[in-house]
């Protein structure tokens, strides 16, 4: 009997002895760059916001996926072949990101009537109705998230010019309009780089979104993708990854094994022409491969 015990609590020890590759990939060893005083308009010079640790993460009992569990997109209104292209590679590489299962919904029609104003570049929609009226039929039970994809431009309400998305963290649902990804949009011309740019934009946005959904709050330490943004042009200055305090907290979350999520990320980065990533990430995996 004693030595099963001892078995036991062998076996108990060795569980709870660290990772040393998740340790120093958790770790800041010089590779992430640490942010600076805020720009003027940047959103922390708009926003006082108070950092979020490791420890106060795990107290405040955020959001975990059960097993069976999903994340969700649904898309709304028309797509061309090219922007659900996007929308397809953003559910796969939300799937790597986050070790989850996505599944991407049978498409649902914008409102015919109401819910909607003309403007100058086009019709707008407003984001009440896909948060109060489409996405609680359209939820599935299991998800943990579902968020609203549509190319239609959104506003919150009269008081606003437009917004690129809205979410409820308490229902833990979501809307988010990529229509300004996109150079038409603006007027411009397609460029060569136009694809890879709103792809970069569709994925950069969509992961934030679902990362505050497993609660992890603005990071305000490092160049992160968890950090907040006022606008596309300071949304584009942010890298297409976590640093080290917000790639604790989601392992922590989620379970997964650092190597191998990255290693899954810099396949999508190569396959997808997303090529300072994928050269980041092979650099961050060398260095944690041949970590002491
Ligand atoms: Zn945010
Ligand atoms: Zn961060």
């Amino acid at each position: 009997m004693r030595r099963f015990l001892l078995l036991v609590l062998a076996a108990l020890a060795c569980g709870n002895e660290p990772d040393p590759r998740l340790a120093f990939a958790t770790s800041d060893d010089g590779g992430f760059e640490r942010l600076g005083p805020p720009a003027p308009r940047s959103w922390r010079a708009s926003f006082k916001e108070r950092p979020q640790g490791f420890d106060a993460y795990v107290r405040s009992d955020p959001v975990r996926a059960r097993p069976g569990e999903i994340l969700a997109l649904l898309p709304v209104g028309p797509f061309t072949e090219k922007q659900r292209a996007i929308l397809d590679r953003t559910a796969e590489f939300a799937a790597l990101w986050f070790d989850l299962p996505v599944r991407t919904l049978e498409a649902a029609e914008l409102p015919e009537k109401g819910w909607h104003r003309e403007r100058s570049w086009g019709r707008q929609y407003q984001t009440g109705w896909f948060l109060d009226r489409l996405l609680p039929d359209r939820r599935p039970k299991e998800a943990v998230c579902t968020f609203a994809v549509t190319m239609a431009d959104l506003y919150p309400d009269d008081d606003w010019n437009y917004v690129f998305g809205e979410a409820s963290l308490t229902d833990r649902v979501g809307v988010w309009s990529f229509a300004r990804y996109f150079p038409a949009f603006w007027g411009r011309k397609e460029a060569e780089d136009s694809g890879v740019q709103a792809l970069r934009r569709a994925l950069q946005v969509v992961v934030h979104e679902m990362g505050h959904a497993f609660g992890i709050e603005h990071c305000l330490k490092y160049a992160c993708t968890m950090n907040g943004s006022n606008s596309l042009e300071e949304s584009d200055t942010q890298p297409l990854r976590l640093c080290p305090p917000c790639l604790r907290k989601l392992q922590w979350n989620r379970g997964f094994d650092v190597v191998e999520r990255y290693e899954r990320l810099a396949a999508f980065h190569r396959a997808n022409g997303l090529l300072p990533e994928a050269e980041w990430v092979g650099k961050r995996l060398e260095r944690i491969r041949t970590a002491k």
